[in-house]
């Protein structure tokens, strides 16, 4: 017999609660947790548009769920950008 019994617990789900959701994307898995902003009290730097997110802006966590360390890596997205980060095209728009 290899390996002993882990902990059941330890597997579980994440401690993020019912408000995150696992989104699939063409690079991997990512946990995704929707803010309300009330719970927003920082302002913090959106990836997908180098803005900057302001205090009290309902807006969306990332992580991804493919790398053991994302939790810690997380990444603060308005809800627009995070929504149009996988179809963001190459030219025009702008
Ligand atoms: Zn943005």
């Amino acid at each position: 017999m290899g390996r002993k019994n882990r902990r059941a617990g330890s597997e579980s789900k994440p401690v993020f609660g019912n408000s995150t959701v696992t989104e699939s994307h063409p690079d991997g898995e990512w946990f995704v947790r929707k803010l309300t902003g009330s719970s927003a009290i920082k302002t913090y730097r959106c990836p997908g548009c180098d803005q900057e997110i302001r205090p009290a802006t309902p807006h969306i966590v990332a992580w991804s769920a493919d790398l053991p360390e994302g939790a810690e890596d997380r990444r603060h997205w308005h809800t627009p950008c995070w929504s149009n980060r996988g179809n963001r095209r190459p030219r025009g728009g702008k």
